[in-house]
């Protein structure tokens, strides 16, 4: 039963127990009717000579049923017709004692029943009835109540150790913590410390991790909302919310009242189409008065987090609001190594496990994608029946997150085979021989996720700049699947969907956005300005004429084909080196990047 909603367990707990009443009632009745005593059917005319003999001790009378008793106490039934007396059959007084029954007496308890039942089980269903309708009515006069939850400093209580890496952001937010806890020393200065923070940045970086670390550090009560949580069926009660909660931290100052995913509301006005953005506009707007309206020496501070600061309202990143932005990141190899060093603490690690290597194996995960790693091994492990985790389960970990689990029951054929391996070497081999990819780290044709085989590169360096020479070699990596398949089997087949789908948009991106295209030149087309239609893009608008459009297109299909050319162009020269790996990758299933080495006699040089 699920304790958070008291209101629909309370009730089926009372309907519950009503039922078991009545079921107890119904058998109690029927015992009591059918504790009857074993009686022997006869006819009437065995009665009546029964009688004339004197064998009969007594009878008893109830409408048309006569019950009684031999003499050598035996106890028989028998049915006379209506309005017939039993003196008829020769049977009086004198040769037996009779006592008639009143007809009504007996069936007393039954008519009461039937009588009464109806009007019990109706009367109890009315109530049920009320008292549920009640619940609802109680919960519609508390809509305006916020359901903030108030996490409260002493239990449950994280710090900034729980927090791995991100320095900067924990240095911008030691400030606030200062003055949580000591305000004259900032006030004394006639400094002003912002009212609100806003934490920036992709899903599962751990902004409400370091939201919940800064009350924790402070030591106050932490309010937390979800946004979304505003918004409810009906007019209005997003405003009376905000209110709500804005008095209720304030009650509890000095207090840290956090509101996550702020773009649910935050989103510029006037945008939506929609029809509830009216409602949005009402609640946002109702936060930046309340926001205005703190005292500055009242205490409260509002942190709030989004991944898409792009669509906030800019009314929201005034000075007074949320002037603070706190940016963070996806973490870098040193920090990945912090995180899983905090998540793995309660978990057995074999010795030599080096939680460097892993971190580099997981370049671009999330705090949050590396905690789901970490467990995803732990499981691994405790499914081998082992009890140390060991480096390799940490590897098969990260794949898992990376790309689903492995799907070793879905059987490919022969020609499938042929196909995938073929495919993914051309992925590997002209990755492996061109300067800017990334080096191939693993090979694989046992279906995964989605794929039905994998090239697995791994960036030898978090990376922040991408220069166009590395698009190109990218492009050509991801084209040389399809040119393999072309090359050796003379065929095009589906697998290369997903390649030409991100290779049109790394190429779009190159154009549009970077300016690596010498005849668009260094202009921007489209950029990120999105139709949002319920938190969906719809689509781009385009601030270019048809014709820049045409050029556009033209460009991006060049710089695909010139990939394409690239990629043949490799693996004509490695064709050998293509067939046997082939061989090799379709007897094996898997093979690591020092395959490659060996075969092509060529060493990635290191960057
Ligand atoms: P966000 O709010 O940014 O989407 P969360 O704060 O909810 O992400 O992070 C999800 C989980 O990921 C956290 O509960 C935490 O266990 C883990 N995590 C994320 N970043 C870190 C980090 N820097 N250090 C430790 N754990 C982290
Ligand atoms: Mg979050
Ligand atoms: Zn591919």
């Amino acid at each position: 039963m699920n304790p958070l909603i008291p209101n629909r367990s309370g009730f089926s707990r009372g309907f519950f127990w009503f039922i078991t009443i009545f079921l107890g009632l119904t058998l109690l009745y029927n015992l009591a009717v059918s504790t009857r005593v074993e009686r022997e059917n006869i006819t009437l005319s065995e009665l009546s000579q029964a009688v004339q003999e004197g064998k009969v001790e007594r009878l008893a009378i109830k409408g048309n049923t006569i019950e009684g008793a031999f003499k050598d106490n035996r106890n028989f039934r028998t049915y006379k017709e209506a309005d017939t007396s039993i003196a008829e059959y020769g049977i009086t007084p004198d040769k037996v004692s009779i006592d008639v029954e009143n007809p009504d007496k007996g069936s007393l308890l039954p008519t009461l029943l039937t009588v009464i039942l109806p009007f019990l089980l109706l009367g109890g269903f009315i109530w049920f009835m009320f008292r549920s309708a009640q619940g609802a009515n109680m919960r519609a006069m508390s809509f305006g109540k916020s359901t903030a939850r108030l996490v409260n400093p002493a239990s449950n209580r994280i710090t900034f150790a729980d927090v791995a890496g991100l320095a900067e952001p924990k240095f911008e937010l030691s400030e606030v913590v200062e003055f949580l806890k000591s305000p004259e020393k900032f006030r004394a200065l006639g400094a002003e410390i912002p009212k609100g923070v806003l934490l920036i940045g992709p899903p599962g970086t751990g902004k409400t991790l370091l939201a919940k670390a800064v009350a924790g550090e402070a030591g106050v009560p932490f309010f937390s909302i979800s946004a979304s949580e505003f918004v409810e069926m009906f007019v209005g009660v997003g405003a009376a919310r905000v209110r709500d909660l804005f008095q209720k931290a304030k009650r509890n100052a000095p207090a840290i009242l956090f509101i996550d995913e702020l773009d649910a509301i935050g989103r510029m006005r006037g945008s939506g189409l929609g029809g509830s953005h009216d409602e949005r506009e009402q609640t946002l707007n109702q936060i930046l008065v309340e926001m205005d309206g703190f005292e500055t020496d009242s205490r409260v501070i509002v942190m709030a987090a989004t991944n898409r600061p792009d669509v906030l309202d800019s009314a929201l990143l005034r000075p007074g609001r949320f002037d603070r932005r706190v940016v963070i990141d996806l973490p870098d190899k040193n920090e990945r190594a912090d995180i899983l060093r905090i998540h793995t603490v309660k978990k057995p690690l074999a010795s030599n496990v080096d939680l460097q290597k892993v971190a580099a194996s997981s370049a671009g995960f999330s705090g949050a994608d590396l905690k789901n790693m970490a467990n995803e091994a732990a499981i691994l492990t405790a499914r081998a029946g082992r009890k140390q985790i060991t480096t390799k389960d940490l590897t098969e970990a990260v794949e898992k997150v990376m790309m689903g689990p492995e799907r070793r029951s879905r059987v490919l054929s022969e020609q499938e085979k042929v196909i995938t391996a073929t495919h993914e070497l051309g992925h590997a081999i002209v990755g492996h021989m061109l300067e800017h990819c990334d080096p191939v780290h693993k090979i694989s044709i046992i279906s995964r996720g989605t794929a039905l085989g994998y090239t697995w590169s791994l960036p030898s360096e978090d990376r922040r700049l991408i220069t166009r020479d590395k698009f190109n070699d990218e492009l050509a990596q991801m084209l040389g699947g399809r040119a393999a398949e072309k090359l050796i089997l003379n065929q095009y087949s589906t697998g290369a969907q997903n390649d030409l789908g991100q290779a049109t948009k790394i190429a779009r991106d190159m154009v549009r956005l970077y300016g690596m295209s010498e005849r668009i030149g260094p202009v921007a087309l489209g950029g990120r300005e999105e139709m949002v239609f319920l938190g969906r893009e719809l689509g781009e608008h385009t601030h270019y004429s048809e014709r820049v459009a045409a050029i556009v297109d033209e460009e991006v299909r060049a710089l695909i084909e010139a990939a394409q050319a690239r990629a043949l162009v490799v693996l004509r020269k490695h064709r050998t080196a293509l067939a046997r790996l082939t061989t090799r990758l379709l007897k094996e299933e898997v093979l690591d990047g020092g395959a490659l080495d060996e075969v092509l006699k060529h060493k990635k040089p290191k960057k």
